[in-house]
């Protein structure tokens, strides 16, 4: 499969090149030329999980064989994940698609259990002779996901960063007890913003390059914009349609509408991927928190990130830039590059930029701080059900738009956290008394749900804490370079 940048349709990449580059050398994103076709849904239905994923999967990178696509599935969903790699609650209406049962809780492990094989293996097909060296900046999600997923990998190397007093507490405790003997995860005196212009900064520096090929390393990126990211997810929305009709909640072929909680587009742009390949969709609910960029994008066309950034109680989607709609646009223009990139310009020189866009199939609305608590509420009174504050906005919003129009269709929604991640707000919106420990709210929400703390939560609290060591923001390149190196900068 060819793979062109959004930013020129004459770079082409196959699908090893673009997994292992993440970004487009002239600094778009990478895009399939030609979107693959599933067979018919009907056809799917006896598929395991790992099955539909080395399916899908593979039709996309289909540099991989079969057989190498087979083992690397089985590496990525294996024993990291509970008996089931998805859940599905369902009700007669909508079901809940629960994409939080892998080692972190939230659903960022679907595609960071993957990537790492995917890198390795396309190494090794291109003959790579270095190892990859991820470096990551994270606001608590997403640097977890990446330690689980590379951990112990052979031929890589992990270094996350966090803002010391940027991340919750049971993130902390997450980061800090990380076992595996090719990682390292450092706090740094600074916020979200620094941590990722500080990795940005030691990812373009060409010396540093120098300096860590020499040792034998090559840069990697893990964040969302790589396309080996992307195309594992689409994979639980097939899934989780499948399981639906088997189900008898759908009749195979039924459009459904999805909603998908929000931030920098990548889970919602794989449900299009999906829908473009063959999954009936009727409508695409996009679902923002307070920071509703996108929102404000999809009801007027002005996508305007001059704006404070607001801290809510689903901080996986407090973002301005959303860096995947960047695909969407080269979709929507048609392949229309002059178009992106005149957008992209204007987005870096003035943070605003204007689409005309006409589009039947999507709608976005967005939840507020009360919203959340309300429809947390709501769920747990009228259907016994709690979710985290990010799939509480999905839900919101999904019942906005219900509110706005009449529509019948079967409606999935993506729930991407445990509950038990975000126990605080969660407590709060079902009016349960909070305590100081902050451990011991897991144990009052338990008594409430009637769910049990998954294992690897409970056990946070008496875990060695492994990495403590918290560094300056102008530290961070000194510090990679002697972790990769074993020496200081000369
Ligand atoms: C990352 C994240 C999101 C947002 O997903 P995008 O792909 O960035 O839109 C939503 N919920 C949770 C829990 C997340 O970690």
């Amino acid at each position: 499969m060819i793979f062109n940048s959004t930013r020129d349709k004459d770079l082409k990449a196959n699908s090893l090149e673009a997994i292992l580059q993440g970004l487009a050398p002239d600094g778009g994103l990478f895009i399939p030329k030609n979107f693959p076709s599933f067979k018919p849904m009907e056809d799917l239905l006896d598929y395991s999980y790992q099955d539909l994923a080395s399916y899908i999967i593979g039709s996309y990178f289909d540099e991989f064989s079969k057989e190498e696509m087979d083992e690397i599935v089985a590496k990525a969903y294996g024993d990291t994940f509970g008996d089931k790699i998805i859940d599905l609650k369902a009700f007669d209406d909508l079901a809940f698609i629960e994409l939080f049962h892998g080692p972190t809780q939230a659903f960022k492990d679907m595609a960071l259990s993957i990537l790492p094989h995917l890198m390795v293996k396309a190494g090794q097909k291109l003959g790579q002779k270095e190892d990859i060296a991820i470096l990551a900046a994270t606001s608590g999600d997403t640097g977890k996901a990446a330690l689980e997923g590379f951990k112990d990998v052979d031929g890589t190397r992990v270094i996350v960063f966090y803002p010391k007093d940027g991340v919750s507490h049971i993130q902390y405790l997450q980061m800090a007890s990380q076992e595996g003997t090719n990682l390292d995860v450092i706090a740094i005196k600074g916020n979200f913003d620094q941590a990722q212009t500080g990795v940005k900064k030691i990812f373009m520096d060409p010396k540093i390059r120098d300096q860590v090929s020499q040792a034998g390393y090559r840069f990697s990126s893990a964040n969302s914009i790589n396309i080996g990211r992307l195309v594992p997810q689409i994979v639980y929305y097939v899934y989780s349609y499948l399981d639906l009709a088997k189900k008898g909640k759908i009749k195979i072929n039924d459009r459904v509408n999805i909603v998908v909680p929000t931030g920098n587009f990548g889970n919602i742009l794989a449900a299009v991927y999906a829908y473009v390949s063959g999954l009936p969709v009727n409508k695409f609910i996009l679902a923002s928190n307070d920071n509703k960029v996108l929102v404000d994008f999809f009801t007027t066309g002005k996508y305007d990130k001059n704006r404070d950034l607001i801290l809510t109680s689903s901080p996986s989607m407090d973002i301005l830039v959303s860096s995947n709609l960047e695909r969407f646009l080269y979709h929507i223009a048609e392949e229309d590059t002059v178009q992106v990139n005149n957008a992209m310009d204007k987005l870096d020189r003035d943070g605003v930029y204007r689409w005309f866009l006409l589009l039947d199939n999507f709608y976005a609305n967005y939840a507020t701080e009360e919203d959340i608590s309300k429809a947390i509420k709501k769920l747990d009174q009228d259907r016994e059900y709690i979710i985290d504050p990010h799939t509480a906005v999905a839900y919101s919003t999904h019942l906005k738009y219900l509110e706005d129009q009449e529509d019948g269709t079967y409606t999935m929604i993506a729930s991407t956290a445990s509950p038990y991640k975000f126990p605080t707000k969660v407590l709060d919106s079902l009016n349960i008394e909070r305590q100081e420990d902050k451990m011991k709210d897991l144990y009052k929400l338990e008594d409430h749900s009637g769910i049990k703390i998954p294992e690897s939560l409970a056990k946070l609290e008496d875990e060695k804490k492994i990495h403590d060591k918290t560094i300056e923001v102008d530290q961070m390149a000194d510090t990679v370079i002697h972790i990769l190196t074993g020496r200081d900068e000369d």
